[in-house]
Formats: C-alpha cells, sequence, structure tokens
C-alpha cells in the first residue's frame, strides 16, 4: 500500500511547515502551494531519506544526482502558470519524479526525459503507484528535447547546460516558455525564456542565482 499521508517526519504538520516557508519566501500562486501540499514528496525518495522530505532542500538520490529543492521546484512551476495555463509540457531531468508529479496536477499531458535509465526506472514506477497516468516518461538525452511530441506549450529544464539549447527553443508553442538554469556549476542563473507569439523571437528574463546539476549528453544505461 502507498502511504500518502504518512506518519511523524512525513505528517501533515511537517508539511504544513513547508508550505508556510514557500510562502515566507515568495510562492504566491495558490493552486501551485496546494499541489505542493498534496504531493507526498518522501514517497520520491530511498526509504533512508524520507524523514527528511519535507526539508527545504535538495537530497540525494543517487547517481550523483538530486531531487530538487521544494522551493525550486514550486519557483519553477510558479514561473511556468505565470502567463496563463499550459497543457502540454516537457520535462528535462525526469530524476526522481517529484518536479513531473507536481507538474502533472496542473497541466494537461507532462513529458518527461531522464537520461540515466535506473533513475527512469524509478521514477516511472512512482508515476504508476500513485496513478499519474498524464506523464509520460523515456530514457533519452533531452538537451535535444523530445522531438516526437513537440510543440510544448511549456518546457521546464530540471539540468544545467552552459548555454541555452536551440532545440529546446524550436521546440515550444507559439507563446511557449521555457524555464530553464544556465551557467557552469558555480555561476548558474534561473532563466524565463518565452516566444514571442509564432516568430522565432523569444523574451528572455532572468530570475535569480541558482545551483542545479550540470545537464550532461548522451545516456547512461
Ligand atoms: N526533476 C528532478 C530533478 C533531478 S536532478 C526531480 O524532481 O527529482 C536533474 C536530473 O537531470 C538528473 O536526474 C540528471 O540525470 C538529469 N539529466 C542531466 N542531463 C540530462 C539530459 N541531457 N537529458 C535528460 N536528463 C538529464
Amino acid at each position: 500500500m502507498v502511504d500518502l499521508d504518512g506518519v511523524g517526519m512525513t505528517s501533515r504538520r511537517t508539511r504544513e511547515r513547508l508550505i508556510q516557508r514557500l510562502k515566507d519566501n515568495g510562492i504566491k500562486d495558490q493552486q501551485v502551494l496546494n499541489v505542493m501540499r498534496a504531493t507526498p514528496r518522501h514517497l520520491f525518495l530511498d526509504e533512508a531519506l524520507s524523514h527528511r522530505a519535507y526539508e527545504d532542500t535538495a537530497l540525494p538520490i543517487g547517481f550523483a544526482q538530486t531531487i530538487s529543492q521544494p522551493y525550486i521546484v514550486a519557483l519553477m512551476t510558479q514561473l511556468l502558470l505565470s502567463r496563463g495555463p499550459r497543457k502540454k509540457v516537457l520535462e528535462v531531468g525526469t530524476g526522481s519524479g517529484y518536479q513531473a508529479a507536481v507538474l502533472s496536477q496542473l497541466v494537461d499531458q507532462v513529458y518527461t526525459v531522464e537520461r540515466i535509465k535506473p533513475l527512469l526506472d524509478k521514477a516511472r514506477a512512482r508515476f504508476r503507484s500513485l496513478e499519474m497516468r498524464n506523464i509520460i516518461c523515456t530514457h533519452s538525452d533531452g538537451g535535444i528535447g523530445w522531438p516526437e511530441h513537440a510543440p510544448y506549450d511549456g518546457i521546464i529544464s530540471t539540468a544545467a547546460p552552459e548555454g541555452v539549447p536551440d532545440d529546446l527553443l524550436y521546440q515550444l508553442a507559439p507563446d511557449g516558455l521555457l524555464v530553464i538554469p544556465v551557467g557552469s556549476e558555480n555561476n548558474q542563473e534561473l532563466r524565463i525564456i518565452s516566444r514571442v507569439g509564432d516568430s522565432q523571437n523569444y523574451d528572455e528574463e532572468v530570475v535569480e542565482k541558482v545551483r542545479f546539476v550540470p545537464l550532461l549528453s548522451g545516456v547512461t544505461r
């Protein structure tokens, strides 16, 4: 049985403290806050770490990767929804599956790609046991997006390239939004890039300094 409510350090009260912290740090979108409250982050971690699931920190998920900090997940999701609802969204970097799980409750369809096979397999099992049927995932290099399902109303990258990959821009629908950390390991900024109508022009805004794992090319089995 899936433990949705959680006990002790994963209890409702512990979760509520996290939501309060997100509010204090500027997350205002009530829909995003509600989904963050309802999403069992402890189920996206190995059992040994699940008691820390509602701390506002990134945590290891193996293979030198991390589940993103809740504040960052909330911020990226809020940004993605900040210019009207999105139907079809691509995530680059499935990792634990947590960000995709949050998105799946706010948009119609989530496509997500991961380059490390064992991480993808675990995430897929989580989506299945949580009955999140609008998440479609695959094992591939997301630096080239997922062209078969393009265009997307929104794209979120949870790994940081040195520069914005053109393929991601080309896979945006008219007025589509790309939320992406860009830069080298110690000097990254979160950007929100919007396609202007159906043109090939893009507006860009820097949101804040961030620290993500790097976007790597190729896949590992
Ligand atoms: N969204 C994840 C965050 C995981 S960290 C979560 O909520 O848990 C970022 C992930 O991006 C890592 O799992 C890493 O393996 C993956 N990644 C890095 N480069 C990638 C690429 N080119 N294609 C797909 N995934 C990539």
